[in-house]
């Protein structure tokens, strides 16, 4: 008798559970097969995803998936691919934004990313765009680069990786950094709204 009625006590919650759960499994399938009515299998699924990535077209999102290296190829430059992929260097003066004196945005060549301002540039007498503040501090990152015969840090876009150029402590007021970059991995995007001033 005891034992019976502990079966009894056990069963019923668990077949309940069993109902409500089959009950929920089913209201999803039937939610999938309206769904797949109208725009395949997978829909679902991929919804989400899309949903997430429209999301994130703003500036700073938090996920960002790289571009591959075959894809860079087709995208960049030779130039562009050489700075930002391998660290390379262009020539001094024969790049495209030494001497650009106008107001806006330099943003990675790459991914997107808004790396420097136009107020914080600098003439720098180098031949490359020079400027003393990155225009978000996690906008780039740093490493020490053994290329030449003494220790340089190396600049490079935060979110992709892509080489950008090399910090110096020769710069002017107010940080006394010089921020010496490579006009190949930075795209400039002009402000216009802002020509009132
Ligand atoms: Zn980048």
């Amino acid at each position: 008798m005891h034992s019976r009625s502990w079966r009894f006590g056990a069963l019923r919650p668990l077949s309940f559970g069993l109902v409500g759960a089959s009950g929920l499994l089913l209201g999803g399938l039937v939610l999938r097969a309206d769904e797949s009515n109208s725009s395949g299998r997978s829909s679902a699924p991929l919804e989400v995803t899309q949903e997430d990535a429209s999301e994130s077209d703003k500036p700073l999102e938090e996920e960002y998936v790289p571009a591959t290296k075959a894809e860079l190829r087709r995208r960049l430059n030779r130039i562009q691919y050489d700075v930002t992929q391998n660290a390379a260097t262009e020539p001094a003066f024969r790049n495209a934004y030494w001497n650009n004196k106008k107001n806006g945005v330099y943003h990675c060549i790459v991914c997107d990313q808004a790396l420097f301002d136009s107020k914080t540039k600098f003439k720098s007498g180098t031949g490359w765009p020079s400027f003393y503040l990155p225009i978000a501090k996690d906008a780039v990152g740093y490493q020490t680069d053994y290329k030449m015969l003494y220790p340089r840090t190396e600049v490079h876009c935060k979110r992709c990786e892509a080489h950008l150029g090399h910090l110096f402590d020769d710069g002017p007021a107010p940080t006394g950094k010089r921020f010496c970059m490579n006009s190949a991995s930075m795209k400039f995007i002009e402000e216009k709204s802002e020509s009132k001033k």
